[in-house]
């Protein structure tokens, strides 16, 4: 049995691992496996479907209902183009504050929540520490739907499952949810003096992104329910971030591409938006057609996250709210893995160390006191499993 690392020392081994999303995690996953090996406890890996990537999850003590979900992801954003004051791939800690990527979104949370699985099992506990670690987080939450379905066919019933984004320690109960789409225009290509006789991609796509425009007027105009009151903005905004078409001012644009994303508040169902998009799409689509017939406009969903809604008498909530103190109400515009937690039946809430404001920020850092918090937290947890 290997010696048992403090939460610390588990946050500077898992930020030695460059885990950027677009690359494999695979050697933080071995070292995990590793770790929790030597403290007899044996993980369940779930692959990417590539398998360069991978989820995994453990049970830490006895396998008895009852228990409590850490969850957290292992990829972290890329650090490209960043002006850092240190190697962002090592923890490095200055003024009460430890700097690195991932150490707030969301490492610092993984290291406690490996660190409370492997108390769990040393202490025998006979509720568990259920450990989740997914992958391909922060692009898109797609990489986590797998590994808790396959978590609900292998472990017993929880309590709750805690997703440790960072929250400063407030428990959040609601979340928007939202999906992405890519959108590709093809439209054909003449000299621009004749352009009633080609299909100029730009300007379809243009009635596509009207059409957003449109929706979203509608949607700020529109009187909010109770449940979006909560939130800010309190309604579903539509979004088009990036943009790109064309090759010359006197050609009509053969390709034009751009991406699409909502963020849906709870209660705003997103296949109802799926529907409607769809139906804009195809509508340009005939119109171009129309004029040339290999023309058209194509959707790829690129990503869905289901939203996290506020539980009556939500278990996860209730027990978040016991060991924080905190009794305020929390909901974010951002989403989290929460929403596939709740979407497979488990009461959900997200609570973790750190503030969001520092996450993705070159410079990235937790501060020592929202740290030590986290692991407090986590502490206070095994006692309330052991009791
Ligand atoms: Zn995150």
């Amino acid at each position: 049995m290997s010696r048992v690392l403090s939460p610390r020392e588990i946050l500077d081994r898992l930020v030695s691992f460059p885990t950027v999303s677009r690359d494999s995690n695979l050697d933080l996953i071995d070292w995990v496996e590793a770790y929790l090996a030597s403290h007899g406890i044996e993980a369940t890996r779930v692959p990417s479907p590539d398998g360069t990537k991978s989820a995994l999850f453990a049970l830490g003590g006895a396998a008895e209902p009852g228990g409590v979900i850490l969850s957290g992801h292992t990829d972290v954003v890329p650090v490209d183009g960043q002006d850092w004051h240190s190697d962002p791939f090592s923890v490095t800690e200055r003024d009460g504050k430890l700097y690195g990527r991932g150490c707030v979104d969301m490492k610092g949370f993984d290291a406690i929540a490996i660190w409370a699985c492997v108390e769990a099992q040393r202490q025998g506990l006979a509720r568990p520490v259920q450990l989740a670690l997914s992958y391909d987080e922060e692009v898109g939450i797609i990489g986590c739907e797998e590994m808790i379905a396959a978590m609900r066919e292998a472990l017993p019933p929880v309590e709750g499952a805690i997703i440790g984004e960072p929250s400063m320690m407030q428990v959040v109960t609601g979340h928007k949810g939202g999906a992405g789409y890519n959108v590709d225009v093809r439209g054909f290509e003449v000299h621009s003096s004749l352009q009633h006789t080609g299909v100029n991609a730009i300007m379809e796509g243009a009635r596509l992104i009207q059409w957003v425009n449109d929706r979203n007027e509608e949607l700020a105009a529109a009187e909010p329910g109770p449940l979006a009151a909560m939130f800010e903005p309190p309604f579903t905004t539509i979004h088009i971030g990036v943009i790109e078409g064309g090759t010359a001012h006197n050609i009509t644009a053969l390709d034009c591409h751009f991406a699409v994303s909502f963020r849906c508040v709870p209660g705003d169902e997103m296949s109802g938006w799926d529907t409607r998009l769809r139906e804009a799409a195809a509508a340009i689509d005939a119109r171009m057609k129309a004029v040339r017939p290999s023309a058209g406009i194509t959707l790829t969903e690129r990503f869905s996250v289901p939203p996290l809604e506020p539980e009556e008498q939500g278990r996860a909530e209730a027990l978040a709210r016991a060991l924080t103190g905190d009794n305020g109400t929390h909901v974010v515009s951002y989403g989290t893995e929460a929403g596939h937690f709740q979407n497979y039946g488990y009461s959900a809430v997200v609570c973790g160390p750190g503030s969001i404001e520092q996450a993705h920020q070159p410079d990235e850092y937790i501060t020592v006191e929202q740290f030590e918090a986290g692991i407090g937290f986590a502490r206070d947890l095994l006692r309330h499993l052991s009791a």
